[in-house]
């Protein structure tokens, strides 16, 4: 036992013997995250606590009460740059009372609340300062932002949400170390800069660092930036460690799969799905009758569309990891919760399986998933581009994407009469002999300088056969890829990655 422990130890021998340390809890930590409009506080609790909490001015302060209870934390020395607290100050109150003051430097609305414990951390009590001018009301209050135009031309909006984050680890990896919300964020922001160099494409970050951002609040985020599509990005777990592969769940109210649906809303709380009531839709000013009949329509569609979109994220991720289902899998809902943006959750593997835990670790890997769900999305929305987009001008005016992957169910007559090519000039394009294309194949179009292909810089000690079992593909089409006979390769060489077939 350490010395420190020890001297707690009699303390709350001490505080025992007057009565009132039997039930005390203890302020064991504090931690604290900055997001883009709120600080938000954890104190870390021996047990569970009753609190109030009140505001004060001239200066801004905001008081917490915690009853029962007390702390040996020192609070100074905290770093509080960025946020709106400049001190922490902490007594006794009432005997057995902890009293937390925090001096602010400007006005904040809080929310507090308590959290159960989890696999990582006891019982919470978390207190979110939003600032005064990027609080929840104020931003519920704010205009839509406008559409990003190209011309009179509109790109398309991908809101991403990378799951969990801040106080909120997600998933614990097979060693106990890697973190669900690390690895989602990676994607999310591979993601972004995947969808950033389309034409025609706008992608939104739904939190950009390690913060938490409300369940409820992040399609809130979406409709805001007038998303046409939202994706969640989560990694699995799983109690052994040999279950692996990505799972699709798109926005649904079937209850067919209620293992499913009841799996995933359990674990993620499927909230990040539910796009909440409302949008644009005053509902409170219609009859019933019509509302409801609204609410179905555009659930209706939204489901519908969060299937397509999915099955066609899910056809491409096929060529790059292994898929654990092979039917997009329904989320199903709340039915007040009526979603207006077509909403997917990819679920990208395993983080109980080492295998997948250090691919889903591994930065070209990521680049290389994020660079498949892209071009899912760009083939969901070139089949149907929403009106007024610039990719429903380029359809509309034979401006072609630059490649395309193939997917299950592909021919090349179809592919060459959608993009208004003959069999004999697809085939040209692309070197082909036969007729034959494989499933994650990525044909070249006409006008394509930059086929997508992922790469992987040689590091020290890696071997060409280590390298084709880490993303799966085969020796020899590696080799293939990269025009090599042997297996010599330089450290720092590049290699083109071919598709998993
Ligand atoms: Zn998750």
């Amino acid at each position: 036992m350490e010395v420190s422990t020890i001297i707690r130890y009699i303390q709350l021998l001490i505080l025992g013997s007057f009565g009132i340390g039997l039930q005390a809890a203890e302020v064991i930590d504090l931690r604290m995250w900055r997001a883009p409009d709120h600080t938000r506080l954890v104190l870390d609790l021996s047990d569970s606590v009753e609190y109030s909490s009140f505001l004060l001015e001239d200066p801004h302060r905001l008081v917490v009460d915690i009853k029962s209870s007390f702390t040996y934390l020192s609070f100074n020395g905290l770093d509080f740059t960025d946020s709106s607290i400049s001190g922490i100050r902490s007594g006794v109150r009432n005997g057995d009372s902890l009293r937390i003051v925090f001096d602010l430097t400007s006005a904040v609305v809080p929310n507090a609340f308590s959290l159960a414990p989890n696999s990582e951390f006891g019982e919470r009590l978390v207190l979110d300062l939003y600032d005064k001018t990027g609080s929840p009301q104020s931003q519920s209050a704010e205009p839509p932002a406008t559409r990003v135009e190209t011309g009179a031309r509109r790109d398309i909006v991908i809101a991403i949400s990378a799951g969990h984050g801040g106080e909120d680890p997600g998933s614990i990896g097979y060693d106990g170390r890697i973190k669900e919300k690390n690895i989602t964020l990676a994607i999310s922001q591979a993601l972004y800069e995947c969808l950033e160099k389309l034409p025609g494409y706008k992608p939104v970050m739904i939190r950009e660092g390690d913060y938490y951002v409300e369940l409820k609040r992040r399609p809130e985020i979406a409709r805001r930036n007038r998303a046409d599509l939202f994706i969640a990005i989560h990694a699995d777990w799983y109690r052994n460690s040999r279950a692996r592969g990505v799972t699709v769940y798109a926005l649904s109210g079937d209850r067919a799969d209620r293992e499913n649906s009841a799996r995933v809303a359990e674990k993620e709380n499927s909230s990040d799905l539910l796009g909440g009531v409302g949008g644009d839709l005053a509902l409170g000013e219609l009859d019933d009758d019509v509302a409801l009949t609204l609410v179905s329509l555009q659930m209706a569609w939204s489901m519908e569309q969060s299937l397509i979109a999915g099955t066609s994220i899910l056809d491409s991720l096929a060529g790059v990891t292994r898929i654990r289902k092979n039917k997009v899998q329904h989320a199903s809902l709340q039915v007040l919760n009526s979603p207006d943006i077509p909403s997917i959750l990819i679920e990208t593997g395993y983080l109980t399986n080492p295998e997948e835990a250090l691919r889903l670790s591994n930065r070209n890997f990521q680049e290389r998933m994020a660079l498949a769900i892209a071009d899912g999305v760009t083939s969901y929305f070139y089949e149907a581009p929403p009106v007024g987009t610039l990719v429903a001008w380029h359809k509309e005016n034979g401006v072609i994407p630059k490649s395309l992957t193939v997917k299950r169910g592909d021919t090349l007559s179809e592919i060459a009469e959608q993009f208004g090519l003959t069999v004999t000039e697809l085939k040209s394009i692309n070197g082909l002999q036969g007729n034959t294309i494989q499933i994650g194949q990525v044909l070249e179009l006409p006008g394509n300088d930059s086929p997508l292909t992922s790469e992987h810089k040689i590091q020290r000690g890696e071997t060409l056969s280590e390298i084709a079992q880490f993303y799966r593909v085969s020796l020899a089409d590696l080799r293939a890829a990269n025009n090599l006979r042997g297996d010599r390769i330089l450290i720092g060489q590049k290699l083109i990655i071919p598709p998993v077939r």
